[in-house]
């Protein structure tokens, strides 16, 4: 089988634009190359891997876990069906949290339920004199993100456990986070590949604001003065999380949208 009969074999089964990276991945080629030499006979190795992998695609299985990584803001992260898969809109709330940091020298910053950890090596990596500290229930997802912290050269002080629980009596500058949020009865959680990836990274199996409470609740007591906290959210939370960071004291609540126009992110400061 050549190159181009592979991509043959895969159309109409999954999109064209996925069978071109899939079969990049499995026969360690470029997409220059692709395009340059189509008539390269494929090892029956990578082959087969790549018609297994067209399969699972079909099947609905996202690319970034059959590939084991995914691309956010410009460097390429592991994943596992452990953690989330890293979406565009979250890049807004790094965008966000960098430009809080600005002029702070030496930022303490949390990040909560960091999943891979594309938030807080985001962050560690483009301020390096902050200190960073990420959190999650899943030890597995932390597996995930230390090993990405480690192949991007990014310190971070990773911690197991719920929410502010392993950093109580700390003081942070700025808190991120990138709860679950999804409604437990959206029916947005069985489409997309969603169902490939962990439901409680997903949602808090309530109304969706749950961990938001939480996150908002605990924040005033994490924060050091002029602190911020910034959170993702979902389309229609915007409203619900201004009024709960009202309720708690937060100044100048704010929701900032995403790429497409949605509501994504909000925040206030103390
Ligand atoms: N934005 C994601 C989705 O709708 C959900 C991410 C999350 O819950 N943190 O697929």
């Amino acid at each position: 089988m050549t190159l181009a009969e592979a991509l043959t074999a895969a159309r109409g089964r999954i999109d064209r634009l996925d069978a071109r990276l899939l079969l990049e991945y499995a026969a360690g080629v470029t997409h220059a190359y692709l395009l340059a030499r189509p008539e390269t006979p494929l090892a029956a190795p990578a082959g087969e891997a790549f018609l297994a992998w067209v399969e699972r695609r079909a099947a609905g299985e996202p690319l970034a876990y059959i590939v084991g990584e995914a691309g956010f803001r410009g460097r390429v992260f592991q994943v596992s069906p452990d953690v989330l898969i890293p979406r565009p809109e979250t890049e807004v709330l790094v965008e966000l949290a960098l430009a809080r940091l600005d002029g702070i020298e030496r930022a303490r910053i949390l990040d909560l339920g960091t999943g891979s950890g594309i938030v807080a090596i985001t962050l560690a990596l483009e301020c390096p004199a902050a200190r960073v500290v990420a959190v999650d229930l899943s030890a597995a997802a932390i597996s995930v993100a230390r090993t990405n912290a480690g192949r991007l050269g990014a310190v971070i002080d990773f911690r197991r456990g719920d929410w502010y629980a392993p950093v109580a009596g700390e003081r942070f500058d700025l808190v991120v986070a990138n709860p679950p949020y999804v409604a437990a009865d959206d029916p947005h959680l069985a489409r997309n590949g969603l169902p490939f990836e962990p439901r409680q990274a997903l949602t808090d199996g309530g109304d969706g604001l749950a961990c938001i409470r939480a996150i908002v609740a605990g924040t005033a007591e994490q924060l050091a003065p002029g602190g911020w906290v910034l959170f993702e959210h979902g389309w229609d939370q915007g409203a619900a999380s201004r009024n709960l960071l009202t309720a708690a004291g937060f100044q100048a609540a704010f929701t900032h949208p995403d790429l497409a126009g949605i509501d994504r992110v909000s925040g206030g400061h103390l």
